[in-house]
């Protein structure tokens, strides 16, 4: 640890977008502890390996967004490990489909507690440890974010809701130095979105992407970056903010 090292606390970060936050953030010096969620068979250890190829540093630490007290260990283990703690990645999320027919109001808070309350929890937590400023960024969806997504009213409802979210916790912590922002991603091809019951599955992405202009669905790579950019010096007088990374699918006019 240097002076300028930082370091950042990512949830959800043995699999997709967070494991790619993680190795985005090796290549650039800042440690990060890796949240996994134990009840997923993702491999957190593989997450630890490509940071420490890239040449970074990170300890894995079993966190559930749903539960405050094991938010609160998480963004303290920051503390614990490096004595500091600047950004804090809400980055768990999960997405279940159901019909509003069959949304029972136990669907309904499952999926909250999650993708909505547990962004709270993440942003709380990581806000009330950092001292000298920081930067934080909550993960959206064009799904609630910009489009509605039959099926997934739930799962819309949370991702709309961190926006606004986002946007007050920005307003209330600017005065400490300490900026929040979201990111809206479109399809990107994780194990979320390849999973056929609740998302697109392999085939849908396939076929969905020939439709964005882009010309493909997106890498967790591509979110990563944004979000590392989002929290670096670079976004220094950007806060509040919602990035769309779609790969141009929200802008393209269907007939
Ligand atoms: P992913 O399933 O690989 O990542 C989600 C992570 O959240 C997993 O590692 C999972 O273990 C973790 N998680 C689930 N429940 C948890 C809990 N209770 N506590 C702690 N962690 C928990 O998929 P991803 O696409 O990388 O998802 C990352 C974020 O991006 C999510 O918020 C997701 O909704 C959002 N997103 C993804 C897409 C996409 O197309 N993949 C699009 C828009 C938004």
């Amino acid at each position: 640890m240097t002076p300028e090292t930082r370091v950042a606390v990512i949830t959800g970060a043995a699999s997709g977008i967070g494991r790619a936050l993680a190795v985005h953030y090796a290549h650039r010096g800042v440690h990060s502890v890796i949240g996994t969620f134990p009840g997923d068979p993702h491999d957190p250890e593989e997450t630890l390996r490509l940071v420490t190829d890239a040449g970074g540093q990170g300890v894995v630490h079993e966190v559930d967004v749903r539960s405050t007290p094991s938010v609160d260990a998480f963004a303290e283990r920051a503390l614990a490990e490096y004595g500091r703690l600047d950004y804090a990645v809400a980055n768990a999320g999960i997405l279940r489909n159901s019909p509003l027919g069959e949304m029972t109001d136990e669907r309904w808070e499952d999926m909250l507690d999650v993708d909505l309350t547990g962004v709270l929890r993440t942003l709380r937590a990581g806000s009330a440890r950092m001292t000298g400023g920081g930067a934080m960024v909550a993960v959206s969806s064009i799904a609630g974010g910009v489009y509605g997504w039959e099926e997934h009213a739930h799962y819309a409802a949370a991702k709309a809701g961190v926006l606004g979210l986002i946007r007050s916790v920005a307003a209330e912590l600017g005065p400490r130095g300490i900026r929040a922002n979201a990111v809206i991603p479109g399809l990107i091809e994780t194990p979320q979105s390849l999973d056929p019951v609740n998302s697109l599955g392999p085939d849908g992405l396939q076929r969905a992407g020939l439709e964005i202009p882009w010309g493909r669905v997106g890498r967790p790579e591509e979110v990563a970056s944004v979000i590392g950019f989002l929290t670096s010096e670079d976004a220094s007088y950007v806060t509040g903010q919602s990035l769309i990374v779609d790969g141009g699918l929200t802008i393209k006019m269907r007939a």
